[in-house]
């Protein structure tokens, strides 16, 4: 049995060669209607399976336990000047670092309406 991962980033387990008119066409699963054209696949080494297989272990870990998993993070985050009370919307790149101790930094955001530049997630 054979693992596939299509061009489209599909994760295809358990394939097996398809032959037709004693020719090699693709893949097909057993017990499923699709098959798989030789074009379209690539076949997993046994790592790639291994690594999956351990993904997965994880995901269904980390689901069983109640932990709450990221599906899809936030593309802004938001913060509200501390002068004008704007609320601003910002990315990292927006973002001045400035090293306070050892291994910890201070990061500072620069308000377009009032020119304020205030310490993002200080109190
Ligand atoms: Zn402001």
């Amino acid at each position: 049995m054979l693992w596939l991962r299509t061009k489209y980033g599909e994760i295809i387990e358990n394939a097996i060669p398809r032959i037709v008119d004693g020719r090699y066409d693709g893949f097909e699963v057993p017990g499923s209607k699709y098959t798989f054209k030789y074009e379209v696949c690539i076949v997993l080494s046994k790592e790639e399976i291994e690594a999956i297989q351990k993904l997965r272990m994880k995901e269904h870990l980390e689901e069983a336990s109640g932990k709450v998993q990221v599906v899809k993070p936030p593309k802004y985050k938001i913060a509200t000047c501390n002068k004008c009370g704007a609320e601003l919307k910002y990315t990292e790149k927006s973002l001045r670092k400035e090293q306070s101790h050892m291994n910890e930094y201070l990061y500072y955001l620069t308000c377009p309406c009032c020119g304020n530049e205030f310490c993002v997630g200080c109190s």
